[in-house]
């Protein structure tokens, strides 16, 4: 069976392999930036998730011409009204650690009795042309007043996930996977894959009809 090929919108290698575990068995053959040369990076100045999930998989897609997935994802805290939000890598300022933006959440939460959170993932697969799909997944918790645990990365170690006991920091990553926000959405784009790869087939179809109308109109 002839194979489609999917670029992942990241240079993130550990995102790359996630993802790649989730889709093994389908034919699909599955690319990230890393397999490619340079090529410019998309600003994410969306105001949402999505947003920006969409505008790294489109550009991606036009610059390669190949079907990409990308993800954004983030921390939104009910007492701070959403935020960090899209701002969740930044939220601290331009380059920050994590440390750093932990750091700031705790700050930014002193005295509130509230401490709900959520974790925000959006998954936007799109083609070249521009049309794309979107999955869409949480996970629930709260925000503790200390790290605990040392996995993970960004807010793991402050987030705290009630039915299972633990911070997404004191979680193995096939812990972290089968409850996070990541891997529910990850989870629903495998379960959709079959209807994915048909929905794929046929854009492809139609924007190979469209070059070969244009190349046949300049002849013309
Ligand atoms: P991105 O979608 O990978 O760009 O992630 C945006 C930011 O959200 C990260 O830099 C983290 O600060 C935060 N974030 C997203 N997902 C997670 C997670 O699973 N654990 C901890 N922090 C996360």
């Amino acid at each position: 069976m002839r194979k489609t090929m999917l670029v992942l919108a990241t240079r993130n290698s550990g995102k790359s392999r996630e993802i790649r575990s989730f889709l093994e068995g389908f034919p699909v053959e599955i690319l990230d930036l890393n397999d490619f040369g340079p090529i410019p990076e998309v600003v994410e100045d969306g105001a949402t998730f999505e947003e920006n999930a969409y505008k790294k998989a489109q550009f991606t897609a036009r610059i390669l011409g190949f079907p990409a997935l990308a993800d954004d994802s983030g921390l939104e805290v009910e007492a701070l009204n959403g935020a960090p939000g899209a701002h969740s890598a930044r939220y601290a300022g331009p380059g920050a650690t994590d440390d750093a933006n932990n750091g700031k959440l705790l700050d930014n939460l002193r005295g509130h009795g509230n401490r709900k959170a959520r974790f925000c993932c959006i998954l936007s697969l799109a083609v070249p042309s521009g049309p794309a799909l979107t999955y869409e997944a949480y996970c629930e918790g709260s925000i503790l007043d200390h790290p605990r645990g040392t996995n993970g990365f960004g807010y793991d170690p402050l987030f705290y996930h009630e039915p299972t006991g633990k911070t997404f920091g004191e979680m193995t990553l096939e812990e972290k996977s089968r409850v996070s926000h990541r891997g529910k959405a990850l989870g629903e784009l495998k379960r959709e894959f079959d209807k994915v790869l048909k929905w794929l087939e046929l854009r492809l179809a139609e924007e190979d009809a469209a070059r070969r109308h244009e190349c046949h109109d300049s002849k013309a």
